[in-house]
């Protein structure tokens, strides 16, 4: 199959944003592939080379992509940076620097041989998994063998991709939608690939099933061992008596653990997975190995949240302490011992070959206490069934006083089957008040902000937001803003800041972050956050409360209030929110 059918998709693709049209361009698409190969150019429309949870990375550095381009053009790789800077996009200077080569080339490029799709996939493929000696002179040498190939525009979409960045923001659930027509002529088919996505979220395995087995094939895939499942989700509700209603007037209510979610696959060998179905087996050995002797059957696949636990009190302790872990390459072994991390289990999804997630959850809950004996690292979700709402609000208090960040309610009716995917009413959630954590609105200067994407495109996607440092007579970065703005105040944002940016970083500004725009510090907005977190990447009180950390605020939103009648320097101090991180410290005990 030609490469040139993607490329010229892909350009179809990012001229419109309307799911629509671009569900049609990939129709057409996928019925012009060659059904053994639908796999791999589903992976490529996505700019990646196999499903997400194998975690194999396309992510050429540009610097060995600009060599890759010189070699390939002639163009020297100075000149090449000249354009970078000029474009802001190194597939827009690969297309130019070919476009320039084919006008200086007296050899034909209409005889030249075509690029397949299959040629691309192996090169990419080759060059993600080049590792060790030599390795970049390998990758450099693969990827201008492809541009030798390529067509100006063929040149744009392979460096993007093999630079990891393609984002033509195609969502799965259009690339089901487009399967679903092209190969059964209408969404028909939808409920089926989209089940069979929900419990195989590999795009491509689904694609080729249903292009090479038909409508079958998809029926027939199964929950399989190792292969992460989508995460159910929770609604919310303002209240518990909404809640309460909601539910038929009972419900099991458990405790919602503020830590991070864990799909635990256990067998002869151990997966885990995250809430975004990342790989997080290595990150974890004391989980795995926990889950290993807490399991009494042969296969299992369980969900929960892992929490970091005080040792000596059995308290839980907030979730940035664990997120210390993640992405950790060294030191797993001392984190272990500062952290020890506790899972919470509150569901079951497949025991010993059979599917589980289409039986109501109080049956599913009663063969999770069967077959997990709990042990000081395993435990079960702490939960009451209940109709009475005084009952259930003081295991709220509970909750929160055992450090949960509230409740989450969960249907016990016959309708409650594991719904994967899909954020329903089948749960519920409560989450204490974020005024109670926060205690105060904040006032924060605007310092710079960051291009916007999808639905915020051509405007700014967050502002970022700093807190004044007297002593220091300086802005240090606290939050990225987003949230809490009307669509016609986002809309207005870059006509509204347009009279104060600037080229570079204001030097009355700290920040580690690199903002797409930056600006005077003068307006100031009120902001609330659900709470004040210790940041590595924020310059907020960098080093007050501990070494190497500033402070952050957590899920920050714009009240609605510009502070026109404050200065910058009246702008809450950094002084400010060390004391109410410290208070909010104090509260959690
Ligand atoms: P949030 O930030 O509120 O956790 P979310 O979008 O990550 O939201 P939701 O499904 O909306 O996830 O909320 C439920 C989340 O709460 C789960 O993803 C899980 O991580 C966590 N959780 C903690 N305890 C439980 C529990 N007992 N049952 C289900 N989820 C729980």
């Amino acid at each position: 199959m030609e490469y040139r059918l993607i490329a010229e998709t892909y350009e179809k693709v990012e001229g419109t944003t309307k799911r629509l049209e671009m569900t049609d361009y990939l129709v057409q698409l996928f019925q012009s592939t060659p059904p053994e190969i639908i796999d791999r150019v589903i992976y490529l429309t996505q700019g990646k080379l196999y499903a997400d949870y194998l975690g194999v990375e396309l992510g050429l550095a540009e610097k060995l992509a600009i060599k890759a381009i010189s070699k390939s053009t002639g163009i020297r790789e100075n000149a090449m940076k000249d354009m970078l800077r000029r474009y802001g996009d190194l597939g827009i200077v690969a297309e130019e620097a070919i476009k320039k080569k084919r006008q200086t080339t007296l050899f034909s490029f209409e005889e030249e041989k075509k690029l397949t799709v299959e040629k691309v996939y192996e090169n990419f493929e080759k060059i993600a998994r080049a590792e060790g000696e030599g390795s970049q002179d390998r990758k450099i040498q693969l990827l201008a063998e492809l541009l030798n190939l390529a067509s100006p525009l063929e040149a744009r979409y392979i460096v993007r991709t093999v630079e990891g960045k393609l984002r033509l923001g195609i969502a799965d659930m259009t690339i089901l939608d487009a399967l679903s027509i092209a190969f059964g002529g209408s969404k028909e088919l939808r409920s089926f690939v989209e089940r069979a996505y929900n419990i195989h979220p590999d795009l491509g395995f689904i694609a080729k099933k249903l292009a090479v087995e038909g409508i079958e094939g998809v029926k027939g895939i199964k929950i399989q061992l190792g292969i992460p499942i989508r995460a159910m989700l929770a609604e919310r509700l303002p209240s518990l008596e909404e809640i309460l209603a909601k539910m038929g007037g009972r419900a099991a209510f458990e405790y919602k653990y503020d830590g991070m979610r864990i799909q635990g696959h256990v067998g002869k060998k151990i997966w885990l997975y995250s809430r975004r179905l990342e790989n997080l087996t290595s990150q974890f050995p004391d989980v795995v190995e926990a889950l290993k002797e807490a399991f009494k059957g042969e296969e299992g696949i369980f969900d929960g949240e892992a929490v970091p636990v005080d040792i000596n009190t059995g308290e839980l302790l907030p979730f940035q302490v664990v997120s210390h872990r993640r992405g950790r390459k060294y030191g797993i072994e001392k984190a272990m011992e500062d952290y020890p991390v506790v899972l919470f289990l509150f569901d079951v999804l497949y025991l010993d070959g059979e599917d589980l997630t289409q039986k109501p959850y109080p049956e599913r809950r009663k063969i999770l206490e069967r077959v997990i004996q709990p042990t000081d690292r395993v435990k079960f979700a702490h939960r009451i069934v209940s109709s009475d709402i005084s009952e259930i609000k003081d295991f709220f208090n509970h909750a929160i006083e055992d450090g949960c960040e509230g409740l989450v309610a969960k249907n016990v009716g016959e309708e409650s089957i594991y719904r994967a995917g899909a954020r329903e009413f089948l749960w519920i959630k409560y989450k204490k008040d974020y005024k109670v954590e926060m205690g105060d609105t904040v006032d924060l200067v605007v310092v710079g902000a960051f291009a916007g994407k999808g639905r915020r495109k051509g405007t700014y996607g967050a502002l970022l937001m700093a807190a004044y440092n007297p002593e220091k007579d300086r802005f240090e970065t606290v939050c990225k803003l987003g949230s809490g703005f009307t669509d016609e105040q986002l809309a207005h944002l870059p006509k509204k800041f347009e009279e104060l940016k600037i080229e570079k970083r204001h030097p009355r500004v700290w920040s580690k972050m690199d903002a797409d725009y930056w600006f005077v510090p003068k307006v100031v907005l009120e902001v609330i956050g659900a709470e004040i977190t210790l940041s590595p990447t924020h310059t907020c009180a960098r080093d007050v409360v501990e070494k190497g950390s500033g402070l952050a605020i957590r899920f920050p939103r714009f009240t609605g209030r510009w502070r026109d009648d404050k200065s910058p320097e009246e702008a809450t101090t950094t002084k400010e929110l060390v004391e109410m991180y410290r208070n909010q410290i104090k509260k959690m005990g």
